[in-house]
Parts: structure tokens; C-alpha cells; sequence
């Protein structure tokens, strides 16, 4: 049976690239000016303003022009010198990947580990930091993405100002779906992107950088300048009346726009609770049918992604080209160690709508029991409604 007209998925409900917003894709196609007429410099400035209100950096936010690995990558290379000794919080395949940028200058590299179905408890973080009263940053990743796990960031966040380092958070795929700023968890650089929660393609990185953070990047003489890895290059970009380094990405910005207009218009604790209520569904249907999610306690599970571990004797790549095939919905597979062990359903900007959790339910039930795995669908359906209708 053939479900659309063309080979083109029906569902996208993946952790990234997400489906985009309608707005956004009519943001996407606006008129390309130039970037330095008049009229583009006064957007670039617009949406950099847009941006500080939901970023709450010390100062304006800086966008990069490039999807958020370039944001990361960036981040590492200015605000780590050659002398800074770097506490990397690791749970999961993201901020153990971290640890090549932040080495790239020479730091000393210490980590903090815990296996990838667990978070980072901020006792242990002061237990460390108290122990090595050397450490200069700290380095945490919010939501480990391919395991679908969330670190309690503003705790961690408070011991690690306490301590007096620097705190880099990648709260890429947090960011926009769920509570978290720069000024709530006292984040010094904040790396995130408009490709996740925001319901954007991806194309740019957003950083929120604390005063100190700048401090410390223009101190640093190996931080990059003069180069697509600069930071310190577009500290002013976001002025009207300033120069851009070189040539931003016009469509992506007034994409970003269209995102942040609707961001601001439905409000970000609406747009927080309904991330929240179709992960909350889409956990409990799983339950439902005996299956599980890949944390290890439910409260460590994200708002934003929901991993769920692959059952015995399931091929997780199968699995997915089953649901694909069958039901045209594309769900997204672990990475690098979580790979093969879970499949993750994203709850991200136009997804994170409930009914796309009852969406992901059946199409999973239906290739699990393709593949001899059967579950009961129907009591998986009638968890979820339950949250639905009770949130
Ligand atoms: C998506 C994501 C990034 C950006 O990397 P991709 O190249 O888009 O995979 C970085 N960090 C996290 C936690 C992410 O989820």
C-alpha cells in the first residue's frame, strides 16, 4: 500500500533536522537583500534583539554562520587556552565528542563520567571541583541528545559559580523547548541553534556569552580570529550601523525571525508545556505496551526527545525501515555508543504537539509486531490519550 504520493516521509518526527514551521518556511523564501542594505542590517539587528530576551546572556547573543557544530567548535577554540584546565561533564555521546574541541589548544582535559543512561549528579560536580580547585571551565552538554537524557543544569550551574569557572553549556537541543537560559542556569557561553526546538533548517548557531566569557576569549591569544571559527570577530555584527565579517546566511536569518515571532507569540512556557505533554504521552504509551525508555529513571528523561531502548532481539535499523516504510513516519537512530541500543522520537518545535506522540506509538507498535515483537497497541493509545486529556 502506498501512503503518499511520492517516496517523501508523512511524519518527520526526529531529534534534527526537524520539520520547520509553515512560518518559518515562508520566512525562508522572503526577498534576499543584500546584506548590506540598510534594510537587512536593521533585521540582522532585530532578530539579534529578539534573541537576547529568550537567550538572557549579559550581552547581546552572536550568531554564527553555520549549523551548531560550527557553534561548539567555535566555542572551544576561543574561550579554552593552552593554560586552562577543563572539567568535561560526560553522559553521553555529545559532551563525551566535546573533549577533541576542547583540547585542540592544549588545555589539560580532565573528565567527570557517568554511564549514558544516567545524569550528572552536582554534588559530584562540587566533590571535583573541590578536589581540583585548579579547574578553570567547566563543560557540560543540557540534553545529550542521542540519549535522550537531561543534566539538572541550573543546579550544576550554581556550583560550578561558586567555584568561580566558567561555565559552556551545548544546550542545542534543549533550547526553545523547555526551560533553559543563560542567566537561569549562570551559563558564561551558551551554544544553541535555531535547527531543533525552534523549528528551523539547520544553518546557524546562537551564542549567549557572559561578560566574563568575553574577557576570557579576548585574553585567549590562540582564540581564532579573522576566521570562520572567530566568535571575537562578531562581537558588534549585530549593530545596524556595524560591519559583518563576512557575508551572513540572509534566508536562515529571516527564517529566524519567523521562528522567534512565533516563539514569543505563543509563549515560551506554552511552547514548554506542549514539548513537556507529548513526551509525557509518548513515555506513558510506551510503558503501556512493555516497552522502555533508555534512561534509567524516568526523571532523567527529556522533554524535547524520547529514546526508547531497543526490545531484545529487535534489529534497531530494521525497526526503523519498517516504520518508515510501512507508515511513512522517520523516527531517528542512537549515535556512536547508543547506536543499535534505542530509537529516539523527537519532540521538537511544529512536533511537539501530543497527537504526533500517538503517532509514533502505532507506527512503532505496528513494525514491532511486523518484526514478531507484538505489543498492545491499543492500551499504548489509551496512555497516551490519558495524559493528553489530563494535561
Ligand atoms: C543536534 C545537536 C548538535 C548539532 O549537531 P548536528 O550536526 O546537528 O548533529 C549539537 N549538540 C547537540 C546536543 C545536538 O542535539
Amino acid at each position: 500500500m502506498r501512503y503518499a504520493p511520492s517516496d517523501l516521509p508523512v511524519f518527520t518526527l526526529t531529534t534534527g533536522p526537524v520539520d520547520a514551521y509553515p512560518a518559518v518556511l515562508r520566512g525562508l523564501a522572503s526577498t534576499v537583500l543584500y546584506d548590506y542594505d540598510p534594510a537587512f542590517q536593521a533585521t540582522y539587528q532585530r532578530v539579534s534583539e529578539k534573541l537576547a530576551t529568550v537567550v538572557k546572556a549579559q550581552t547581546m547573543p552572536v550568531i554564527l554562520q553555520g549549523e551548531p557544530v560550527l557553534g561548539l567548535e567555535a566555542a572551544a577554540a576561543s574561550l579554552i587556552g593552552a593554560d586552562d584546565v577543563v572539567l568535561n561533564l560526560v553522559n553521553g555521546v555529545y559532551s563525551k565528542g566535546f573533549e577533541g574541541w576542547a583540547a585542540r589548544n592544549g588545555a589539560t582535559i580532565l573528565e567527570l563520567a557517568v554511564p549514558y543512561d544516567r545524569v550528572i549528579d552536582p554534588a559530584e560536580v562540587a566533590r571535583v571541583l573541590t578536589a581540583r580547585p585548579d579547574i578553570t571551565i567547566v563543560a557540560a552538554c543540557h540534553h545529550d541528545t542521542p540519549s535522550g537524557t537531561i543534566n539538572p543544569i541550573a543546579e550544576i550551574g550554581a556550583v560550578v559559580a561558586a567555584h568561580g569557572a566558567l561555565f559552556l553549556v551545548d544546550a542545542v537541543s534543549s533550547f526553545g523547548g523547555m526551560m533553559v537560559d543563560a542567566a537561569s542556569a549562570q551559563i558564561d557561553l551558551l551554544i544553541t541553534g535555531p535547527n531543533k526546538c525552534l523549528g528551523c533548517p539547520p544553518g546557524l548557531s546562537i551564542l549567549g556569552v557572559s561578560n566574563r566569557a568575553w574577557a576570557t576569549m579576548k585574553a585567549n591569544k590562540l582564540a581564532p580570529r579573522g576566521s570562520i571559527l572567530s566568535i571575537l570577530d562578531w562581537e558588534d555584527a549585530w549593530r545596524a550601523d556595524k560591519p559583518f565579517p563576512f557575508t551572513p546566511s540572509v534566508a536562515e536569518i529571516n527564517g529566524l525571525e519567523a521562528a522567534l515571532d512565533l516563539y514569543l507569540a505563543e509563549g515560551p512556557e506554552q511552547v514548554w508545556a506542549r514539548h513537556a505533554l507529548t513526551a509525557a504521552a509518548c513515555r506513558a504509551g510506551l510503558k503501556a505496551m512493555g516497552l522502555a525508555i533508555w534512561a534509567a529513571e524516568e526523571s532523567f528523561a527529556s522533554p524535547t526527545a524520547t529514546a526508547m531502548r531497543t526490545p531484545e532481539g529487535i534489529d534497531e535499523a530494521e525497526l526503523r525501515a519498517t516504520v518508515r516504510a510501512r507508515y511513512g513516519v522517520v523516527l531517528s537512530s542512537g549515535r556512536g555508543e547508543t547506536l543499535g541500543k534505542l530509537t529516539r522520537i523527537g519532540h521538537m518545535g511544529p512536533t511537539a504537539q501530543p497527537l504526533y506522540a500517538v503517532v509514533a506509538l502505532t507506527a512503532l507498535a505496528g513494525a514491532l509486531g511486523a518484526l514478531g515483537h507484538s505489543v498492545d497497541v491499543g492500551a499504548g493509545v489509551a496512555a497516551a490519550l490519558a495524559v493528553i486529556d489530563a494535561g
